[in-house]
């Protein structure tokens, strides 16, 4: 079976959607083409928190983004600003300054209209009073520089998104892997699908592809990422399996980034192979900036109070892949349980508790108690003195002193029973190499020239995260290139 669209857009995901209502905003007959059955469809947007990094200078921006925003709550709230600056800095700094500095400059400038645009098209945004928040002297400070999140979280975005896409007539089919890019001389032209009745083409003068990355492939995860990380728990859908990336590299696309570094961190032992949309992000255990992390040998691997969380947890991940069995425990003392985050109190859980911490230590499987009870001797003796309340909001520079690893903020004695610990491992979020792009979201070739008709958005773009990534940066980035991809796209069709 043979069609022809003006653009072809591969995936349904955040990327995938905001290109195609962008591609049908501006003139073009769109068609999205989805592995998944509908109730999965949407890959790791699903599954997201919905947490979405933008510029911002007053309340008053924040207000076109969320006009829900009561007098009230404004007046009992901290919510600071977020600067074009400052965001350039944080990801220049947790990306040691590799990324591409055209394609972030394109990320942070278009972040807030990007924002803007989406609620125009129904996604409903709200201010993150319980992730990113803290109650300090009666008022709520915001830290981070993140206040913003999606109402509904990830599927509240697909549901706007799909609501829209009806409306506007953009067709979804789902149940159809895309195997292949079809070309006529360099001009990529259609895909060539799977699915249960067999294979076939689509053609259309453009394609976008927003089909994400090689996160939910063992294979790829070892070839590419190393030995081990064939292991690590998929955080998100099992649809990612880079196989948009194989097909655009099977035509000449360049392979930009970090092509061994993936967003990965703390989530929980027992948790599945792949994501369960039950859960959701509930097996993610992020409260380790308030204890410690010990592996099999009783000892930190890890400063756990280098920087706030956000910039902290996405590199997590790949410290606990490289500890013996490939896990550690967070250990909690009654300081920190009252501030453990929700995710700490699901049901689907790997938790031990005891009145002391020699009775923790022999609880903790896996662990050698005699060296995690030094350990915790260790850090006590080189806490500061003093018990200020615990202020996550800020970088308090509560540092151990003499430790070879130190905990660089919010060091507190791990001594008030009863003790709580959690077993985590390693749970990949999402890789970070990817195609190499050009700030009009058209997919290079070795040359760096853009390979006519085809475009890139979402996780499947490299050349932007390495090593770190600023939480809430991966949904803004697929909305902004989604939508210029999805111009783009229809740009070409039109000429
Ligand atoms: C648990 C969790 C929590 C997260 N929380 C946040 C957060 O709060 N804020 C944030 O910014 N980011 C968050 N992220 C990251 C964020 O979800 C991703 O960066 C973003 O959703 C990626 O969007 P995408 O459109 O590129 O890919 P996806 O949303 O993964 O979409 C890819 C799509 O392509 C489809 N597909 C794959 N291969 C094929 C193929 N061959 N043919 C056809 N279709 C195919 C998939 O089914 C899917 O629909 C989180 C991720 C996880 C897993």
């Amino acid at each position: 079976m043979t069609q022809a669209y003006d653009v072809i857009v591969v995936g349904a995901g955040n990327a995938a959607m905001a290109a195609a209502l962008s591609a049908r905003e501006h003139g073009a007959n769109v068609v999205v083409l989805e592995a998944a059955d509908p109730q999965n469809a949407g890959g790791n947007t699903r599954y997201a928190a919905g947490q979405m990094r933008t510029v911002f200078r007053t309340v008053d921006d924040l207000l076109q983004i969320v006009p829900d925003l009561t007098e009230s709550e404004i007046a009992i709230s901290d919510f600071g600003s977020y600067s074009r600056e400052d965001y350039l800095e944080d990801v220049g700094r947790l990306t040691q300054y590799r990324c591409n500095p055209e394609l972030v400059e394109v990320l942070v400038d278009n972040s807030f209209a990007t924002l803007r645009w989406m609620r125009k098209l129904g996604v409903r945004f709200q201010v993150s009073y319980g992730r990113q928040a803290v109650k300090v002297n009666g008022r709520f400070r915001f830290w981070g520089g993140l206040p913003c999140e999606v109402w509904g979280g990830g599927p509240g975005i697909l549901e706007a998104y799909y609501r829209a896409a009806d409306k506007a007539g953009i067709e979804v089919r789902h149940y159809t892997y895309a195997l292949d890019l079809v070309l006529d001389q360099r001009r990529v032209v259609g895909v060539r699908c799977a699915s249960q009745g067999g294979t076939f083409t689509v053609r259309a003068k453009a394609v976008v592809l927003a089909c994400g990355g090689f996160e939910a492939n063992a294979e790829m995860r070892a070839r590419y990422l190393g030995p081990n990380w064939d292991l690590a728990k998929v955080r998100g859908t099992k649809f990612n399996t880079g196989q948009g990336l194989s097909m655009a590299l099977a035509i000449g696309a360049s392979a930009a980034g970090h092509w061994s570094g993936a967003h990965s961190t703390c989530w929980d032992l027992n948790a599945p192979e792949t994501g369960n949309l039950q859960v959701g992000d509930g097996y993610q255990k992020f409260s380790y900036p308030t204890g410690i992390m010990v592996n099999a040998r009783g000892e930190r691997f890890v400063d756990e109070g280098a920087d706030l969380q956000t910039f902290t947890y996405a590199r997590i991940g790949r410290e606990i892949l490289a500890q013996p069995g490939m896990f550690a425990w967070q250990v909690f003392d009654q300081r920190a349980v009252p501030l453990l985050r929700d995710e700490y109190r699901i049901k689907q859980i790997t938790k031990v508790t005891a009145p002391t911490i020699e009775e923790l230590a022999h609880k903790l499987e896996g662990v050698d108690a005699r060296g995690f009870l030094e350990t915790i001797e260790q850090f006590n003796k080189a806490v500061p003195e003093g018990e200020p309340p615990i202020n996550l909001s800020i970088r308090d520079g509560r540092s151990t002193t003499g430790l070879a690893l130190p905990k660089s903020n919010w060091a507190y004695r791990i001594d008030r029973g009863p003790f709580e610990a959690y077993a985590v491992t390693t749970g990949i979020t999402f890789t970070f190499g990817g195609l190499r792009i050009s700030p009009r979201a058209q997919v290079l070739d070795a040359a760096w020239d853009p390979i006519p008709g085809l475009y890139a958005a979402g996780e499947i773009v490299g050349g932007i995260f390495y090593g770190g990534y600023p939480g809430g940066t991966g949904l803004v980035s697929g909305a902004v290139f989604g939508r210029i991809a999805g111009r783009e796209a229809a740009g070409v069709s039109e000429a």
